[in-house]
């Protein structure tokens, strides 16, 4: 999906693939990073092929940055209409 960036770097061995995803595949298996479930806090798992490690990943890396800059965005435009809105009424 376009919205999700799935390169994935080792935090060990700074070996870097793609995270597994569901779907066609064209990445070859030995730059997959297996998923491997997820930790009580929400973090993804993710084997590296590498070297074997399992570490977790926050799911936000995988966001595009054009989503988390029309998030932020979102912020900020609603904050100065609260603003606004608090100063007419001051
Ligand atoms: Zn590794």
């Amino acid at each position: 999906m376009w919205a999700f960036i799935r390169n994935i770097a080792c935090s060990k061995c700074g070996f870097r693939g793609m995270a597994e995803d569901q779907g066609p595949d064209e990445v070859p298996a030995r730059r997959i990073f297996k998923h491997q479930g997820k930790t009580a806090k929400g973090h993804l798992l993710f084997k590296c092929p590498s070297c074997n490690t399992v570490s977790p990943y926050s799911p936000f890396r995988f966001i595009h940055p054009a989503i988390k800059y029309t998030f932020f965005v979102i912020v900020v435009l609603s904050l100065v209409v609260l603003v606004k809105w608090i100063l007419t009424k001051v």
